[in-house]
């Protein structure tokens, strides 16, 4: 007969997909849940970074990864349209294991999926938990189909529109900023299947990425994106379109008693910088280590979860707000330091790989303890 479940995880999206794989080969018992009915279609986050890939490299979805990515070997930064510098990051160099690798979030979340059947888990769509509550022995959770679960711990990933954040009314402290940003996976002719293409130009800023072979993600803002392609440049197919609002939240704390938040449900950013799923992969890496602990009978480890993961989050959402906020800003002179800082950086090494570091979310260690 199978363990009940220790950990009912809520939402199967990247965050708690890998929670219930590092829980299950830790031995924990889970249970995972998800409203929607089917798994996601949209490719939203596209780089998985070094980081992710050292910390799912034993579970051997690392390779499967691998085996499917693209590698961005080379990066155009242009200003208004000139030609500025072109990166070639060195990955060893910066002590990474692996490269950034492009792969769109349908196919990560996929292998997850997969890595999971191996413990005989499955995500159980179209239940969508509507309520929460607590003890100090139990949580208690409400679903919409009328199912009641008590459950030792509860992993919130459910999301930047948590119901469990709201439910616990927790505070989601931070900003949004107005400007209309659109994001687009479209055919293109112009650029090589492993290469990214940046435009810091004076109205606002046009980035390109690869997502899989002719196609690319293009995002944006100040400008109709395809207004700011070189002019030699063929679009096709536009694949899936979306318009968006950037904000940035921390959650006011990640553990709640018997309860832990994680992924956007805890922290929400910009795209730049690629740290949203990555992000919450090592929040779930380390509340797997937490969980285990504390149910085997630590009981401070689930504050450690809130302890070592809240400052290294709301730290990562400042650096990618700053970040965002500097291409963003769109005055004369950001606009003329747009202009001539990127090629200085290619001449002081230590402040391109700390960037770079942001990136590759090798800006922090990554603890369990
Ligand atoms: C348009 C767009 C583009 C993006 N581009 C990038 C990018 O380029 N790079 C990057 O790193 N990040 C990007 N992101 C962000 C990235 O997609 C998220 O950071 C990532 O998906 C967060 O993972 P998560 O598991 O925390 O939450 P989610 O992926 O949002 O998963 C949450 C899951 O919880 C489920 N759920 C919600 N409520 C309930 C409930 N009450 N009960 C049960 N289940 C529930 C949902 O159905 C969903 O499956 C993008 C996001 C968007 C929207």
């Amino acid at each position: 007969m199978r363990a009940s479940p220790q950990v009912l995880i809520v939402g199967a999206g990247p965050a708690g997909l890998a929670a219930a794989l590092f829980l299950s080969r830790r031995g924990v018992p889970v249970r995972v849940i998800d409203a929607a009915t089917e798994p996601t279609r949209t490719s939203k986050a596209l780089g998985v970074n070094p980081r992710t890939l050292h910390l799912l490299e034993d579970t051997g979805v690392t390779a499967r990864i691998l085996a499917e990515a693209q590698e961005m070997r080379t990066l155009f930064l242009h200003h208004n349209g000139e030609p500025l510098t072109t990166f070639r990051p060195d990955w060893k160099a910066l002590g990474a294991d692996h490269p950034m690798v492009i792969l769109p979030q349908a196919r990560t979340e996929a292998l997850l999926t997969e890595a999971l059947a191996g413990f005989d888990v499955a995500p159980e769509r179209g239940k969508a938990l509507t309520a929460v509550s607590q003890t100090a022995d139990a949580v208690t959770a409400t679903l919409a189909d009328g199912e009641t679960v008590a459950t030792p711990l509860l992993f919130a990933g459910d999301g930047a529109h948590s119901t469990v954040r709201k439910a616990l009314d927790l505070d989601f402290p931070g900003d949004g900023w107005d400007e209309p940003w659109t994001l687009m996976d479209a055919d293109i002719d112009g650029l090589q299947p492993d290469q990214g293409w940046i435009d810091l130009h004076d109205e606002g800023a046009l980035i390109v990425l690869p997502f899989s072979g002719r196609t690319f993600r293009l995002i944006g803002f100040g400008r109709p994106l395809l207004d700011s392609l070189p002019p030699d440049w063929t679009v096709g197919t536009i694949h899936w379109r979306s318009d968006f609002h950037i904000s940035h939240r921390t959650v006011e704390r990640m553990t709640v008693g018997r309860i832990c938040l994680a992924g956007d449900a805890a922290h929400i950013h910009s795209p730049m910088g690629a740290r949203g799923m990555n992000l919450g992969i090592e929040d779930a890496f380390v509340y797997a280590a937490c969980a285990a602990d504390f149910l085997g009978g630590e009981p401070g480890r689930l504050e450690d979860y809130n302890r070592l993961r809240h400052p290294v989050d709301a730290a990562v959402v400042d650096r990618v707000r700053r970040l965002t906020g500097m291409v963003r800003n769109t005055s004369p002179l950001a606009d003329w330091l747009k202009g001539v800082v990127p090629p200085l950086l290619t001449h002081l090494p230590f402040a391109l790989n700390a960037g770079l570091r942001v990136g590759m979310g090798l800006d922090h260690p990554v603890r369990v303890r």
